[in-house]
């Protein structure tokens, strides 16, 4: 049997639809959902083992996408979200009932990330949201109790799946962090 990695990509990566332009994400509460419309495409949608993402029961990646703030507006049952941890450099909004994280949002505006929000858009009915392209922080699966001897298993499966498996952010997101932190510097002229 393959390696379970998440139910979205467990049966192979669905390809976005181009011209796709958003949905509506719905947590997992019977009723009362609360409900966060998102008028943008998706980008850099990874699968990733931190321990900080939300991931369905039983999964052992988040798979999780960035889109523009600008783009995420809460329209049903907001009072129901709170900030999961205030001291986290992305600041999540779950929903206090279901435990399922809305939106993901940095609040640091010195960060290289600042201006994204981190969602998951298996939370949404619509299909056509961009692919996974790849897994970040891999190693981190063992923090939350993955065997060691699994590992080479479970990078074969993400490699086979056409997820290439990273220990942190994938070269072109490293690059970015880097030159932002460059240009802040004086190291690259901003
Ligand atoms: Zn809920
Ligand atoms: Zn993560």
């Amino acid at each position: 049997m393959a390696v379970s990695i998440h139910p979205a990509v467990d049966h192979g990566v669905k390809p976005g639809a181009s011209g796709f332009s958003g949905g509506t994400l719905h947590c997992h509460c019977a009723s009362h959902k609360v409900a966060v419309k998102i008028d943008a495409q998706t980008a850099h949608n990874h699968a990733c083992g931190c321990s900080k993402c939300w991931k369905p029961k039983g999964a052992k990646f988040a798979v999780i996408a960035v889109v523009s703030r600008d783009a995420v507006h809460v329209t049903e049952n907001g009072g129901k979200l709170h900030i999961v941890d205030h001291n986290a450099t992305i600041q999540r909004h779950a929903c206090r009932e279901c435990g399922v994280h809305m939106f993901g949002r940095i609040e640091n505006k010195a960060h290289p990330f600042y201006g994204l929000d981190f969602v998951h858009t298996e939370l949404s009915d619509e299909a056509g949201w961009s692919a996974p392209e790849f897994a970040a922080f891999v190693s981190s699966v063992i923090e939350q109790g993955t065997p060691p001897a699994e590992m080479a298993g479970i990078r074969a499966r993400l490699k086979e799946l056409g997820l290439e498996p990273y220990d942190c952010l994938s070269p072109p997101l490293m690059d970015a962090i880097a030159t932002s932190v460059a240009k802040a510097s004086g190291a690259l002229a901003a």
